[in-house]
């Protein structure tokens, strides 16, 4: 039984049903799959993390991801426009140069320096560094103070939604059910799960169980009495409607790398100050980001800033800055200062977003932990669209017995038992987050 059919719990249960023929796999859930967080995503992938294990799966993942594209005549568009971190501070540009070296030992791929034995062009994986005038000739809508960028090239964004869909329409005609319910107890017996019970009153008998519940995770494992120890992050986008077509529909995920400070008037300082917003009246923090949106017609692109860290309890409907756009807006303008003239007029816009529900230092939890039988795919974070495959993979590995990856252990929970473990991790601020 795979409880929770967000990204994680679908993939799971393809993996199951589809790549591993298990027969009788059930999903259950009481929204309808992909609705709670899952839809809510930028779509965005990348191999680039700062260590090893999480290279090693997000790789992992994305060659799956390639293969279903293959397999689906890519009903989910995989794109691999890359990503663009980009900076106006030499010194910052260095130490990404130095942590590129880093990642690339990880089995990320190569890093090319521009201008440099081979042009800039298209690549496969690996980094590009490049100067000033690489980036005035290949991206001149980015601003001029920018000195230089790293572009990570086995990146790009997908349709969630549509690879989820088609995850789930596989897993069915591989004879997998989903049943609209939600699991309000798990019973145990001898250190083994016996049984689950559901909202509607029934119960299904089963000895395993896959957690993949997202926000909700810690308190559908506490019904084993397995302790997750996750919290959650309000993260918040936005679409806005480019009606004057400033970013390209070709650019790649744009990311300023650099914290700044908004160009507020005196006026809009006081004004804000009264309505107690000194979050935005200081130094910002870095990675201001964005992407195009939609086929070569859609005038949309999407942003990203994460300017709160709250930890929150999940609870729905979400809190949203009603600034947010506008703060986005003059935020990303630094980077392409085309989009000056929105200032005076915001385009149209639409926000959403959900939680990132993490572990403290930001890699998930996949394969079994607690009572017999019970496993989870939990703590994706800001990762769960692309690592849904390999963490899908993973934990059906676990389940079936097939021979496990290297990074496997990395992201058990008995992980925490382990006292190097956590002298090994990087503190949160390295932790690859966006
Ligand atoms: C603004 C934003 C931007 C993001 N951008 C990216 C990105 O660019 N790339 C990326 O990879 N990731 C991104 N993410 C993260 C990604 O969206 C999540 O990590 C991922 O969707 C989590 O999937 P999930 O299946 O674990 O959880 P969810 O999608 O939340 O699904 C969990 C499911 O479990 C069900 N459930 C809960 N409790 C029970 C129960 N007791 N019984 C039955 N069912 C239950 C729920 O109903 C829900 O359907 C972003 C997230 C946000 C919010």
């Amino acid at each position: 039984m795979v409880v929770g059919a967000g990204i994680a719990g679908v993939s799971a249960a393809f993996h199951l049903a589809v790549r591993q023929g298990v027969k009788d796999v059930v999903m259950v859930d009481p929204r309808p799959p992909l609705t709670l967080t899952s839809d809510k995503s930028t779509e965005c992938y990348r191999n680039w993390w700062p260590n090893e294990p999480m290279v090693g799966l997000m790789n992992r993942s994305i060659d799956l991801l390639e293969e279903m594209a293959e397999e689906s005549s890519d009903v989910f568009g995989l794109s691999k426009r890359g990503y663009l971190f980009v900076t106006s501070d030499a010194e910052r540009l260095q130490t990404m140069v130095d942590e590129a070296h880093i990642t690339s030992g990880f089995s990320a791929g190569p890093v090319r320096q521009h201008p440099g034995s081979v042009p800039y062009g298209d690549a496969d994986d690996g980094v590009d560094i490049l100067g000033p005038a690489e980036l005035g000739e290949h991206f001149p809508y980015i601003t001029d103070k920018a000195v230089g960028a790293v572009h990570v090239r086995r990146a790009g964004w997908f349709s969630a939604q549509q690879l989820g869909t088609w995850m789930v329409e596989q897993a069915r005609d591989h004879g997998a059910e989903l049943v609209s319910a939600e699991v309000v107890d798990i019973h145990v017996e001898s250190e083994q799960i016996v049984d689950v019970s559901l909202s509607d009153g029934s119960s299904i008998a089963t000895d395993t169980v896959i957690a993949a519940a997202g926000p909700l995770s810690a308190p559908l494992a506490s019904l084993a009495g397995v302790e997750l120890p996750l919290y959650s992050e309000l993260h918040l986008k936005v679409a806005f409607r480019d009606h004057l077509g400033v970013i390209p529909k070709e650019a790649p995920m744009i990311i300023w790398s650099d914290p700044q400070r908004i160009d507020w008037s005196d006026e809009e300082r006081a004004e804000l100050g009264r309505m107690g917003r000194s979050d935005i009246l200081g130094e910002m923090p870095i990675y201001c980001h964005g992407r195009p949106e939609g086929g070569a017609e859609s005038p949309y692109f999407l942003a990203l800033w994460q300017y709160h860290h709250e930890i929150l309890e999940p609870t729905w409907p979400l809190h949203e800055d009603p600034l947010y756009p506008e703060v986005v807006m003059r935020g990303l303008t630094t980077m392409v200062p085309g989009l000056a003239p929105y200032l005076d007029g915001l385009p149209e816009s639409i926000v959403d977003g959900g939680y990132y529900t993490k572990t403290r230092e930001n890699r998930p939890l996949i394969g079994p932990c607690g009572p017999e039988g019970f496993h989870v795919v939990a703590g994706l974070s800001g990762f769960g669209v692309m690592v849904a495959a390999g963490a899908g993979d993973l934990v059906a590995r676990h389940v079936t017995g097939r021979p496990l990856p290297d990074y496997a252990d990395s992201f058990l929970l008995s992980r925490y038992d382990n006292p190097n473990y956590m002298a090994g991790v990087q503190a949160p601020e390295h932790s690859g987050q966006l």
